[in-house]
């Protein structure tokens, strides 16, 4: 028997197995008990790939021990290997020469597009348009998806309310409402309908958990936060992207509360895959296994892959730690191998469902790459995104939009002349100085403008991974801007940050507008008051001065490869302006962190109490909220009603009338504050919102329904729970201006 039994698995192969009528999951199971120990540890363990495998090795040493692993069985996937030759030579190289033949899934920091750039994660954010939003998404998939990947390391779903961490601008912001419904759009619009289609790629929910909450905004800091706001504020969008159906997660850098996340067996284990249901995979941070090290949890790299592994990181990007350790924790029982069959079963299960095992080169099609690069689908699609994300700050004596010919422009600014920086950061496929620059938009409208460049401010050389050095002494260049300002009758000043300022690694202490850019705008100010400020920056900046003096602000962030020709549009009203901030604007670094909201003092009232919650030398109040955001025209909010007959949907609308001359798309927003709970609640929390275009005097009348699923919050033991009582509500046009009412909740 026992040689019949032997034979007849010694028969079967992967083709046998694609053969079978049978689910994923049972061609799963079929495929791993053909697997050795080493070849299950092999499907755990990803590799960077910057270097051609076929040649020699350029960059150090492990170049051929990556080659010889690949060979082997022992690498289950690479990142960074990007092309369809590129990737086909790899698929080709485990397909034919490795023992079960298994396909490498390609993974890529696909951020916000391949090389066709959308504006960067936090300025998409801005619109709430959760169609654009999954439509962006989409754009990208179909573009990496024809240079041969089939999985993005987006989106990264970390909630964070500290501007001084440069990773703001890969998220959706401060509020864990919106980016749920972010988080879902972007899986949506990554995996499509149809992962096994070529044109759909895996998405992943990063970062796995609580890294926007770094201490001090200091990238990689320690995270230590209590449970009310891991479980209401930065688990939600994770949860959102699993019910999304995203298919896998990456943990991340930092610890929580003592305990790196990547070695969180609570996170991974107990409420990712146990409470949530989640049947993908995890994938480490880079290195992040590797990492427990030096945070003091791991001994040494054996005994960090026995934590990764136990806790639930199913796949080891870059710490080597798995391919060299894991087989032997096994073999001493420190590991049970249960254990990596269940992280084996994830992977190939994605695998599967990514179509990879009836075609591991499906997503090498030479045509394909050819059509869809650069395609002017895509270039309509992010310029559609860039309009939508721009924010209106700020637009006395309606000086914005422009008026066509009459006026005699100057444009003043080294950024308006930039066409790398409006691309932002983590572009890693996309060509350098590809993006239409703020005077080549401008020039499609009118050639009547004159250009100063004013100080030169960022130093030459600065990319993804040299930081950006600032220019905070030389003036040249300022006196020349003040001569044309005082010649024209408006000025256009793009003043910001430059395009690597944020990102990974990127934190700053300060917020305003580096180097000498203030100063020029005030020797500006001085000689010509009718200025239009242009900012373009990776974050919320403490622009008070501006705010102040500049009649006309909009906030265009980095908004990628149609970034100038986005702006234009706006400036000369060809698009109104519906951009809402999805961060709050501080006043002071000292303020940070700061957001809508906030739990309420003790002490909240400056008449109660001389000993108030408050600062001595800033207001409590941020410079622009959460949710602000104007238009060329304006709404009026009027006819709140509150329906609470039935106690499962409780009704909330109110009538928004269009009083301007232009039409105008307004996004009305519904918050609630629980009054008195178990545990206290935030002042305010967005609950719903609608992105709605209304014709100039027209009205709109906006409904929302709140049910459970709005009222509840999670409390310390991680239940949900709705508790009667008293709510507030308020819809308004941004998280402080708006109609506002009460009801009970029985
Ligand atoms: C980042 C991740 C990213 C990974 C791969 C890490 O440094 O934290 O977000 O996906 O690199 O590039």
């Amino acid at each position: 028997y026992l040689l019949i039994f032997s034979l007849y698995f010694a028969s079967i192969n992967l083709s046998t197995i694609m053969a079978q009528e049978k689910s994923i999951d049972q061609k799963v199971d079929s495929l791993i008990k053909l697997m050795t120990l080493e070849e299950k540890v092999g499907q755990m363990n990803q590799y960077n790939g910057f270097w051609d495998v076929t040649g020699p090795a350029p960059h150090g040493g492990n170049a051929e021990v990556k080659y010889q692993h690949l060979k082997n069985g022992l690498v289950g996937s690479m990142l960074n290997v990007v092309g369809t030759e590129e990737v086909r030579k790899l698929q080709q190289l485990v397909v034919e020469e490795t023992r079960l033949g298994i396909p490498l899934i390609f993974g890529y920091d696909v951020i916000h597009g391949y090389k066709t750039l959308a504006p960067i994660p936090l300025a998409e954010a801005a619109s709430w348009d959760m169609e654009a939003i999954e439509k962006s998404a989409r754009t990208a998939a179909e573009e990496a998806s024809a240079v041969g990947l089939n999985w993005t390391f987006a989106p990264m779903v970390d909630i964070s309310r500290d501007a001084r961490w440069g990773r703001v601008m890969e998220g959706a912001g401060e509020d864990t409402y919106l980016g749920t419904c972010i988080a879902k759009a972007r899986v949506k619009g990554f995996q499509g309908g149809d992962l096994s289609q070529p044109n759909t790629i895996a998405a992943c929910a990063k970062h796995f958990a609580g890294y926007g909450f770094a201490e001090a905004g200091k990238d990689y800091n320690t995270v230590d936060v209590g449970t009310a706001t891991l479980y209401n504020s930065i688990l939600p969008p994770f949860k959102a992207a699993v019910d999304a159906d995203v298919k896998t997660v990456m943990n991340g850098f930092n610890t929580l509360n003592g305990i790196p996340v990547t070695g969180n067996s609570f996170l991974q284990r107990d409420v990712l895959k146990e409470k949530w249901g989640f049947e993908g995979f995890v994938i480490s941070d880079w290195a992040s296994i590797m990492e427990m090290i030096p945070h003091g949890f791991a001994k040494d790299l054996k005994h960090a892959a026995e934590l990764g592994a136990k806790a639930g990181s199913d796949m080891d990007m870059e710490s080597y730690a798995y391919v060299k350790h894991l087989v032997e924790n096994v073999k001493e029982g420190k590991v049970d191998e249960t254990l990596v069959d269940d992280a084996v079963r994830r992977i190939l299960k994605v695998k599967f469902e990514l179509g990879l095992f009836d075609d591991p080169y499906k997503y090498c099609n030479e045509e394909r790459e050819k059509e869809r690069l650069h395609h002017k689908d895509n270039h309509a699609s992010v310029l559609d995104m860039a309009m939508k994300s721009i924010v209106l700050l700020k637009n006395e004596h309606n000086l914005l939009p422009l008026k066509k010919d009459q006026q005699k422009i100057a444009v003043i600014g080294e950024l308006a002349d930039d066409k790398n920086s409006p691309l932002g950061s983590w572009r890693l496929g996309s060509d350098d100085n590809s993006g239409v620059s703020v005077i080549e938009g401008l020039k499609a409208y009118t050639e009547d403008f004159k250009y100063a460049k004013g100080p030169k401010i960022f130093h030459e050389g600065a990319n993804f991974l040299n930081e950006v050095g600032v220019n905070e002494t030389d003036r040249t260049g300022i006196d020349e801007a003040v001569e044309l300002a005082k010649e024209s009758d408006i000025v256009l000043m793009v003043l910001g940050e430059h395009g690597f300022q944020s990102g990974e690694g990127r934190s700053r202490t300060k917020l305003d507008l580096p180097g000498v850019q203030l100063e020029l705008l005030q020797a500006v100010h001085e000689v010509n008051q009718n200025i239009v400020l242009i900012l373009m920056n990776g974050r919320p900046l403490t622009i008070n001065w501006e705010a102040e003096n500049v009649p006309a602000i909009l906030e265009t962030w980095q908004l990628g490869s149609q970034a100038g020709n986005a702006i234009a549009k706006v400036l000369f009203g060809d698009y109104n302006p519906s951009g809402k901030l999805p961060m709050t604007f501080p006043r002071s670094v000292g303020q940070v962190p700061i957001y809508y909201n906030h739990f309420s003092t003790g002490r909240p009232n400056p008449e109660a109490n001389v000993f108030w919650s408050h600062y001595s030398d800033e207001k409590n109040e941020p410079l622009f909220p959460f949710g602000y955001g104007l238009s060329y025209t304006t709404f009026e909010y009027s006819n709140f009603q509150i329906d609470d007959s039935d106690q499962n949907s409780i009704k909330v609308s109110a009538t928004i009338t269009n009083t301007g001359d232009s039409d105008g798309e307004e996004v009305v927003q519904l918050y609630i504050h629980d009054k008195t709970a178990s545990i206290a609640r935030p002042v305010k929390e967005l609950k719903g919102f609608q992105k709605i275009s209304i014709p100039s005097g027209t009205s709109h009348n906006v409904e929302f329904n709140l049910t459970d699923k709005e009222l509840g919050f999670y409390n310390h033991q991680y239940q949900y729970v709705v508790e009667p009582g008293e709510f507030s509500v308020m819809v308004g046009t941004n998280s402080q201006e708006g109609l506002t009412g009460t009801f009970t909740k029985d």
